[in-house]
């Protein structure tokens, strides 16, 4: 990795992070193939998310209509596109099928895509997919229920130690510096600051703040992936984001002041943004370019 100056600009170069405007058309058919991947695994993320809080397998039953129970057939499980030729009913009994179904695909397809484009082909764009993925499960799953299931969290502690001794084995990260320890002061940090939020805002008001331990234990698999700085950077810009969306439902949609909202899907945008952007963005505040 080396520091390069051009157009005035200091930037941060390695061989596996591109300046994002850097867009290779060569690489065309490369990028639609990683789209597909993103899009067919995107598709399975949907039953997950149906799936977890009920507490049912994610293999069986095939996958079926959520309201006459028709089995779907192969040509109705195409992601996004099937939507759209059925014109988002239900083939058999015409019931409206969730809008969410084709985001999460497009979501997960197009994350796939940002991240394939920044790291390049490289075995670690692949972790960069599992954390990806795993946020979008997370996010949903606690905007429906307001639970982060504790499966969600073992799956990426599991996947967060692999990528950790990863990048101890490779001895490099495209993420952040792989010193041996970063993943697991990492695996710490974030969810320790937020413990202690949860413990003081519980001592003064006598509640946690709407913090949950979910999302104090979310952020031990999210420190595993990306090392104590980036996990930092997510976890600031969770509260950034979420601090703008709670003003927003104050202001214009006079929500009460005293309504739950999950703190998930803040924290996946938070990760997921500092996933793929955090070492430009650290980088740009600490040396001050730009
Ligand atoms: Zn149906």
């Amino acid at each position: 990795m080396s520091v390069i100056h051009y157009n005035g600009i200091k930037r941060l170069h390695c061989n596996h992070y591109r300046s994002f405007v850097g867009l290779r058309w060569e690489a065309f058919p490369t990028y639609l193939l990683v789209l597909i991947l993103g899009l067919v695994i995107g598709s399975f993320l949907n039953v997950c998310i149906y799936r977890i809080p009920n507490g049912e397998s994610i293999v069986f039953p095939p996958s079926a209509c959520g309201s006459c129970k028709t089995q779907l057939k192969p040509y109705e499980l195409i992601p996004v596109f099937s939507y759209l030729v059925l014109r988002g009913r239900c083939r058999t009994c015409g019931e409206r099928i969730a809008i969410q179904y084709p985001l999460v695909e497009l979501a997960n397809g197009i994350l796939y895509v940002i991240a394939y484009h920044q790291f390049g082909f490289h075995f670690e764009t692949l972790f960069a997919f599992v954390l990806i993925s795993l946020m979008l499960v997370m996010a949903l799953i606690d905007l429906h229920t307001m639970i982060i299931p504790d499966g969600i969290v073992l799956f990426g502690l599991i996947t967060g130690l692999v990528t950790s001794a990863y990048h101890v084995f490779y001895g490099n990260s495209i993420y952040y510096s792989a010193k041996p320890y970063n993943g697991f002061i990492g695996m710490l940090s974030g969810s320790l600051i937020l413990l202690a939020i949860a413990l003081v805002t519980d001592l003064i008001y006598g509640e946690s703040g709407g913090l949950g331990f979910g999302d104090v234990k979310i952020f031990a698999p999210i420190g595993l992936f990306l090392g104590w700085q980036l996990t930092l950077l997510a976890l600031w810009l969770a509260f950034i984001i979420g601090g703008v969306f709670g003003v927003i439902l104050l202001v214009f949609f006079k929500k009460q002041r005293r309504m739950q909202i999950p703190f998930g899907p803040f924290i996946a945008m938070g990760t997921v943004i500092s996933l793929l952007f955090g070492k430009s963005l650290i980088y740009v505040w600490l040396f001050g370019s730009l």
